[in-house]
């Protein structure tokens, strides 16, 4: 089943690439693999996929014993981050996609230091300014992102890689494209600032239900949980 399903969805991001004129291995096939056991994990392994994504550290804490086997595998964080589980993270995960205030990533700084690695990590805007959602302001011109750009390049442990996004739900995918775009369009606005040590190749976008529009905008990793392993058990 999670095989098949992994077949068709390349099918899928391989013709989004080829409707926006992108090469395909330019994007990543993230399996957001929450509330789902390891077994799961393993089968989506087999059948090919290098990197997963899990919401929460205590989740990911009492999984990781059973998949420490599985070979060139790269484990995300992409669920919101508390800062007293900011060094567990650090430990347990080999990316931090979550990240949305200095103090966060100075607390993860500190950790990837502890433990002498370097930590790869994503900014997360909320792109939509949902209430609910966290992330920082989709406006350069926001307080916490004048903070994080001028401190972040000294924060010499965390390699940030670009940003990530999660737009608010619309019934027509399509209705995310606008999200997406603003994304595509702040990171260029953070590329032209040429700031040291801060790349902005990453743009992580687009979920099971609009990833293809996600491709079409210029996303660089598609985090897909329900494609890939059916419907999560509602809380
Ligand atoms: C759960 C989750 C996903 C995957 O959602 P699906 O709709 O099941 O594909 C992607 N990104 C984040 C941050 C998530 O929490």
């Amino acid at each position: 089943m999670i095989a098949e399903n992994i077949e068709r969805i390349r099918e899928r991001i391989h013709a989004a690439a080829g409707r926006s004129g992108r090469d395909p291995n330019d994007i990543t096939l993230m399996a957001v693999s929450k509330t789902f056991p390891a077994s799961a994990v393993r089968e989506a392994y087999d059948a090919g996929l290098r990197v997963f994504g899990e919401n929460r550290v205590q989740e990911f804490a009492g999984k990781v014993v059973e998949v420490q086997d599985l070979k060139d595998v790269r484990f995300h964080l992409i669920g919101h981050l508390q800062s007293n589980k900011a060094t567990k993270a650090v430990e347990l995960f080999n990316a931090v996609d979550s990240v949305a205030s200095l103090r966060l990533a100075s607390k993860m700084n500190a950790a990837a230091e502890e433990f002498g690695e370097t930590l790869d990590v994503l900014l997360e805007v909320n792109i939509g300014s949902e209430a609910a959602k966290a992330g920082l302001a989709a406006d350069l011109a926001d307080a916490e992102w004048e903070n994080l750009l001028q401190e972040l390049p000294k924060l010499t442990n965390l390699r940030v890689r670009g940003l990530m996004c999660i737009p608010p739900h619309t019934e027509d995918p399509a209705g995310a494209r606008p999200y997406f775009r603003k994304m595509r369009a702040l990171r260029d606005q953070i590329i032209a600032m040429k700031l040291p040590t801060i790349q902005m190749t990453m743009l992580s976008m687009g979920m099971s239900h609009d990833f293809e529009v996600a491709i079409e905008e210029g996303s660089t990793c598609v985090r897909l949980g329900t494609a890939i392993f059916g419907e999560r058990p509602k809380a």
